[in-house]
């Protein structure tokens, strides 16, 4: 293997139901692991979908043309400036292959997206992970964008920012994002990843969008797998100037994204109702699982995603295999470094109240 990649820990995805029915014979299992959304997608993207069955025998649309048009007049930007992607992670990686290379590094902070270290690694440059809020002059566990400046040096040439960041859920305001855009020397590129910006209504959440046009080297990064509930079709995209975009374009593999995926992201888009849904649900999830934390006296890091982390005080991970032997499967976060915390994304008010009926079996209380 080329170097970078033993040294590499393998993304541990959420625990798929089917393999806990087999496992244990449970007849209901609840699954708040993954951050997907608890109302499924939208009808009007599953009929699409079932329009486009049968057409399977094509290839997809290999330039995505509808989405990208459908994307470009919702975001007020230029096809041009959009790359797709099978899953915004596709897209991540893709920065790594056409930015980084050996002897180069990227700097995200510690707590950060698993995939950027991956991304990173792979293609043989060097992570830099910067240490994290400790709580005196930001969010407990954020990112600490002065620490990442410091990290950023003459080979660095991306900087990951997740906003909000997953699994901390830890948002940075407007001025502190852009401050830390406006220092960055001109050649590193900064990726600002916004998988959950359509849940954001706080009033200082960024919308990187609007700084596209000062910032030539930001990227900024959605997806299709949270808020639109289309996580197993794989879309996710990226928005930067179109110079940007082209590279990005010239080592996407052709075929990247799917033609389901093209033809339900596009309807997704489309569907207010079903996303203004979704983020009441969230909003009242979150409300619903902080309020647990809460009467149980767990410390949990408030979130502006759809996902909350919470301090059990003790390993996670002996917690997160006695709660799966109870149906529910959430997210031990130890190899984010955090490992006391679990996360437990954001369900139906039900699903939430078995999740802690079973938090409470399996803690005796
Ligand atoms: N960025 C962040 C911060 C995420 O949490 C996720 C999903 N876990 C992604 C990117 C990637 O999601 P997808 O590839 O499904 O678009």
């Amino acid at each position: 293997a080329v170097p970078g990649i033993r040294g590499l820990t393998p993304y541990q995805p959420g625990k798929p139901i089917g393999e806990l029915e087999r496992e244990f014979g449970l007849e209901r299992i609840v699954k708040l692991a993954s951050n997907e959304n608890p109302l499924g997608a939208s009808p009007k993207a599953l009929e699409m979908v079932r329009q486009i069955l049968g057409g399977t025998h094509l290839y997809p649309d290999g330039s995505g043309f509808e989405l990208k048009a459908a994307l470009a007049e919702k975001l007020a930007v230029e096809p041009a400036q959009i790359v797709l992607g099978n899953g915004s992670n596709d897209v991540l990686d893709l920065v790594a292959r056409v930015f980084l290379a050996p002897g180069l590094n990227a700097v995200y902070s510690e707590h950060a997206f698993a995939v950027y270290p991956i991304a990173t690694q792979t293609v043989g440059a060097a992570g830099k992970a910067a240490p994290a809020h400790d709580g005196s002059r930001g969010p407990r566990f954020g990112h600490d964008l002065e620490a990442m400046l410091e990290r950023v040096d003459a080979h660095t040439r991306v900087v990951f920012v997740a906003n909000p960041n997953n699994p901390t859920g830890t948002l940075l305001g407007r001025s502190e994002l852009h401050a830390f855009l406006a220092a960055l020397p001109e050649r590193v590129i900064a990726v600002v990843d916004e998988a959950y910006f359509e849940y954001a209504h706080a009033p200082d959440h960024p919308n990187a969008l609007e700084w596209l046009g000062e910032f030539p080297k930001l990227i900024v990064t959605r997806t299709f797998s949270k808020a639109y509930g289309l996580a197993g079709l794989r879309v996710g995209y990226a928005v930067s100037g179109a110079e940007i975009a082209d590279l990005l374009n010239r080592a996407r593999q052709p075929f990247n994204v799917n033609a389901l995926a093209l033809a339900a992201a596009a309807a997704a888009l489309g569907d207010v109702e079903f996303l203004e849904a979704t983020v009441r649900v969230n909003d009242a999830g979150l409300a619903r699982l902080e309020a647990g934390f809460r009467t149980r006296n767990f410390d949990y890091i408030p979130s502006a995603g759809n996902f909350v982390s919470f301090d059990l005080a003790r390993p996670g991970a002996p917690v997160y295999e006695a709660l799966l032997r109870e149906g529910v499967i959430v997210r031990p976060v130890g190899n984010y470094g955090l490992p006391n915390h679990l996360r437990v994304s954001v369900g139906t008010a039900e699903e939430i109240d078995v999740f802690f009926a079973a938090l409470d079996r399996v803690l005796g209380r």
